[in-house]
C-alpha cells in the first residue's frame, strides 16, 4: 500500500503491565501503594457531575495558582500537563527543535528516545559510569537541548544538586530538562535553581508522591517565558488537556501537605527497611532515592526471579535490553506488601539452592 509510505510510524513506549487481580501484589509502575489525600475523596464524593456539560478551564488555572503558592514561584512559571508524560512530550516538541542532537543518559526513563522519535529529534545517548552516575563532562558537548531524570529511573540514584547545576550552567544557549518524577522521595529539586537559570524546566508530577497515577496530573516550573512558549504549542495541540475532575482534586491534594509528607515518610521508611532485607538475601542496588529499588541477585538472573514473582502474582519491572538485563526494578509498596515479597524471594532463594 503506497500510502504507507506516507505515514508517520513509531515504536511505540512499553508501559508496565496493568494486571487486574484480585489477590495481586503490583509492584511493577511505580505507583503509590496507599490512597490519596483524605479530602480528594471527600470532594470526589460530592463532586457535581452536572458541571461536567461544560469544558474544563484551558489554562487550569486553580491548580497552576496552588502549585505556584505551595512552590513559591509566579503562576506565569507553572504549565500543567495530563501526567507528566504529557508535559514532556510537550517539552520535547516545543524546545527541542534545533535539528542538533539532544541528550540524556543510555540508562534512563525509557520514553526518552520514543518521543525523540516521534518528534524527529536526533539524540544522543551518555553512558551512566560503572556506579550508573551521570557524568557531567559527557553534558558539556555541542547539543540541542538535555534531559535526564534525577532520582534517575530506573536505577533510583540521585544526583547532587551541584551536579545538575553544573550541565545547566554549563549549556546556556539550549534548554535541560530535569524529569524531577521521584524527587519528593528523598532528592534535591532543581527548582531552587529556577530563578537562576532560564535554560531550566523542572517537570513533577502528582502520579507517585501524591498518589494520583489515574487522574493523570503532572506540571513543569521554569522561567517565564519557557513557561510561555510551552503553553504556546499546548493550545496549538489541544486546548483542553486536563479534564474537570483532575483539576478539582488536584487543587485538594495540594492542600494537605501533612498527608503528603505522612505517605512520602512511610514509603521511605519502608524502602530503606526493604534494602537491608533483600541485602541479606544477596541482592545488589544502587542506594535508590526513588520508590523503587533496582535490584540484581548474585547467582540468580533477573529473568528466572520475575518469571517465578510473576507466576506468584507479584509483579515487577524487568527489561530485556543491554545493560540492565540482569536487574528488576521492585516498587515499594506498603509494609505487609515487602513482606510478602521478601517472604517469598526468601523461600524462592533457598529452594534454589
Ligand atoms: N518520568 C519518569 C522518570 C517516570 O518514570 C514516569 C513514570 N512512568 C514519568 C515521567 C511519567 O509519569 P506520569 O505521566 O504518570 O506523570
Amino acid at each position: 500500500m503506497k500510502w504507507e509510505n506516507k505515514v508517520r510510524k513509531v515504536v511505540p513506549y512499553v508501559a508496565g503491565e496493568q494486571p487486574k487481580k484480585d489477590k495481586m501484589i503490583k509492584l511493577n509502575t511505580n505507583e503509590c501503594p496507599y490512597p490519596p489525600a483524605p479530602g480528594v475523596k471527600r470532594l470526589a464524593e460530592t463532586m457535581n457531575v452536572d458541571d461536567l456539560r461544560l469544558y474544563p478551564n484551558a489554562s487550569v488555572t486553580p491548580l497552576v495558582d496552588a502549585l505556584a503558592d505551595y512552590y513559591h514561584v509566579k503562576p506565569s512559571q507553572v504549565f500543567v500537563g495530563v501526567g507528566s508524560d504529557d508535559v514532556l512530550s510537550m517539552a520535547f516538541l516545543t524546545f527541542f527543535c534545533s535539528g542538533q542532537p539532544i541528550l540524556f543518559p543510555d540508562v534512563t526513563y525509557s520514553f526518552y528516545d520514543v518521543w525523540a522519535d516521534l518528534y524527529r529529534i536526533p539524540y544522543k545517548t551518555c553512558a551512566l559510569d560503572e556506579n550508573w552516575h551521570i557524568n557531567p563532562e559527557d553534558y558539556k558537548q555541542p547539543n540541542g537541548g538535555i534531559i535526564f531524570p534525577n532520582p534517575n529511573a530506573p536505577t533510583g540514584l540521585l544526583e547532587s544538586l551541584e551536579t545538575v547545576e553544573e550541565i545547566v550552567s554549563a549549556n546556556p544557549d539550549v534548554v535541560v530538562i530535569v524529569d524531577e518524577a521521584y524527587v519528593d522521595f528523598g532528592g534535591t529539586s532543581a527548582l531552587s535553581l529556577v530563578n537562576k537559570y532560564d535554560n531550566l524546566l523542572v517537570v513533577q508530577t502528582f502520579s507517585k508522591s501524591r498518589a494520583m497515577a489515574g487522574l493523570r496530573i503532572g506540571f513543569c516550573i521554569g522561567n517565564e517565558k519557557l513557561i510561555q512558549y510551552l503553553s504556546d504549542a499546548k493550545f496549538s495541540f489541544n486546548s483542553y488537556t486536563m479534564n474537570m475532575p483532575s483539576q478539582i482534586l488536584g487543587v485538594e491534594a495540594v492542600k494537605d501537605d501533612a498527608y503528603f509528607k505522612e505517605t512520602v515518610g512511610k514509603i521511605i521508611a519502608t524502602r530503606e527497611r526493604a534494602k537491608k532485607e533483600l541485602k541479606e538475601l544477596g541482592f545488589t542496588f544502587p542506594d535508590s532515592r526513588a520508590n523503587f529499588l533496582f535490584v540484581t541477585h548474585e547467582s540468580i538472573p533477573a529473568k528466572e526471579i520475575f518469571q517465578a514473582l510473576r507466576e506468584a502474582d507479584i509483579y515487577v519491572r524487568y527489561w530485556d535490553k543491554p545493560r540492565i538485563d540482569n536487574c528488576l526494578r521492585i516498587t515499594i509498596g506498603t509494609d505487609k506488601e515487602m513482606d510478602a515479597v521478601i517472604e517469598f524471594l526468601k523461600s524462592y532463594i533457598e529452594r534454589g539452592k
